[in-house]
């Protein structure tokens, strides 16, 4: 099976529509991009050289409303990994039920390798070239991997100068006192946790006492570390890409949210009495394979796959990064009766709380932290509850009752729309 991510999302899709008995015709759209914008960006280096950088933004579907999705700075961004990470935005949505469809960015490079002012200027370079596709009500972007909210404040800057006046609502996950919304930045992580918990409820199980492995202490996993340690969870295995910190006694959820803030590397952990660390690439490969109950992948795509997925040990996976599980490898889990909580449900927090910055944008309201907190459990609670129900009525995966919820929804905005 290819680890090609569009074609696991695609090979998803026909599993959900088969297992609804859905005619080809009610979801043929949904297998081809409605946009696929590639765009080059040249910028002068603080050495005076030129560089061109090459960069994308892929519009998946506009059913239910305008595209809505993050942009990517990494070395790997290419077209297919973008066009499936805009496709799952799609399905993201609708399991969320905001009224978006999905789209997605991203930019062919590692930005640990730029200076503050390189990277400033490839992000207006992206705004510019990209100015004619986005827009407040049409394509709405937000940070993704290696993106933040100071990348966002440059886009809308650069957005605003070219549309005359500023316009907040042209993309989310912007920095608090530049029109962004309290709560946004840790909502992932938050839902994360909040996924966990409830799906938990549904079947029965609690959250509480469960020994939690995290792979990636970015944005995602280190809020999601803090948040479960929190519950009364613990935390036995944290990783980044220096490596992963291993202890069966517990590693301080806190301290993973600090060594984020401050991006300081695992590596650099003072390690205590029976802990270890596994540096680079074999300790994120055993961090997969570690005993725990809940496995949480919050970082890259492609971790689960064929060649590892049996000697998974954790009873439940959630999904905090998008794609983490091969098609091939999420039947296998299935089969071992392995709960896997989905990235298109997982993770929709942080799109949830962009929604809501957006519509604080639109009506010129700034929300509580508490206000925001407290409808990202409502929302979340609703999708939890809806692909739970899903899941038991089809007797299938999460991952089916997440399409399935999705499908219903898209498929119903076609019937209407026409
Ligand atoms: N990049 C995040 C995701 O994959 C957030 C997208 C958004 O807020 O638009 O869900």
């Amino acid at each position: 099976m290819s680890q090609n991510p569009y074609l696991n999302y695609l090979a998803t899709l026909t599993r959900a529509a088969e297992r609804m008995q859905l005619d080809e015709s009610e979801i043929v759209r949904l297998r081809y991009p409605e946009r696929q914008v590639q765009v080059s960006l040249p910028i002068r280096m603080d050495d005076g050289s030129l560089r061109v950088f090459e960069g994308y933004r892929v519009q998946h579907n506009s059913l239910r409303g305008p595209y809505k999705g993050g942009i990517r700075f990494h070395q790997n961004a290419d077209i297919n990994e973008v066009k499936a990470l805009a496709a799952w935005m799609t399905m993201k949505c609708a399991v969320a039920n905001i009224p978006y469809g999905g789209g997605k960015g991203g930019v062919t490079v590692d930005p640990s390798t730029l200076s503050q002012t390189e990277l400033e200027r490839l992000t207006r370079a992206y705004a510019n070239a990209v100015y004619d596709v986005v827009g407040p009500f049409t394509d709405i972007p937000a940070p993704d991997v290696n993106t933040n909210g100071g990348i966002m404040a440059w886009f809308c800057d650069e957005y605003s100068k070219r549309n005359g006046h500023l316009t907040p609502e042209v993309v989310t996950g912007k920095p608090v006192p530049f029109g962004g919304s309290l709560g946004r930045e840790e909502a992932t992580g938050r839902g994360v946790v909040i996924a966990a918990k409830e799906t938990l409820k549904s079947f029965g199980e609690e959250l509480a006492g469960k020994r939690v492995a995290v792979q990636g202490n970015g944005n995602v996993g280190s809020v999601a570390t803090m948040l479960f340690e929190k519950e009364g969870c613990k935390i036995v295995a944290v990783s980044d890409v220096s490596g992963a910190l291993f202890c069966a006694q517990g590693i301080p959820g806190e301290k993973m949210r600090q060594y984020a803030l401050s991006r300081t590397l695992l590596k650099n952990y003072p390690l205590s009495e029976g802990m270890t660390f596994i540096p680079g690439a074999e300790g994120n490969a055993a961090l997969l394979t570690v005993d725990t109950d809940i496995l949480v992948p919050a970082a890259l795509e492609n971790q689960i796959t064929a060649e590892n997925v049996a000697k998974v040990q954790a009873k439940y996976i959630v999904e905090g990064a998008n794609g983490p599980t091969t098609a091939e490898a999420d039947v296998a889990l299935e089969e071992r009766g392995i709960m896997l909580i989905p990235d298109i449900l997982a993770n929709s927090g942080g799109v949830i709380v962009s929604y809501f910055e957006w519509v604080q944008n639109l009506g010129r309201y700034m929300w509580s932290e508490e206000e925001v907190n407290a409808k990202l459990a409502v929302q979340m609670g609703n999708a939890v509850a809806s692909v739970c129900a899903n899941a038991k009525k089809y007797n299938s995966s999460l991952r089916m009752g997440a399409y399935i919820t999705a499908l219903e929804r898209l498929t119903v905005a076609q019937k209407l729309r026409g």
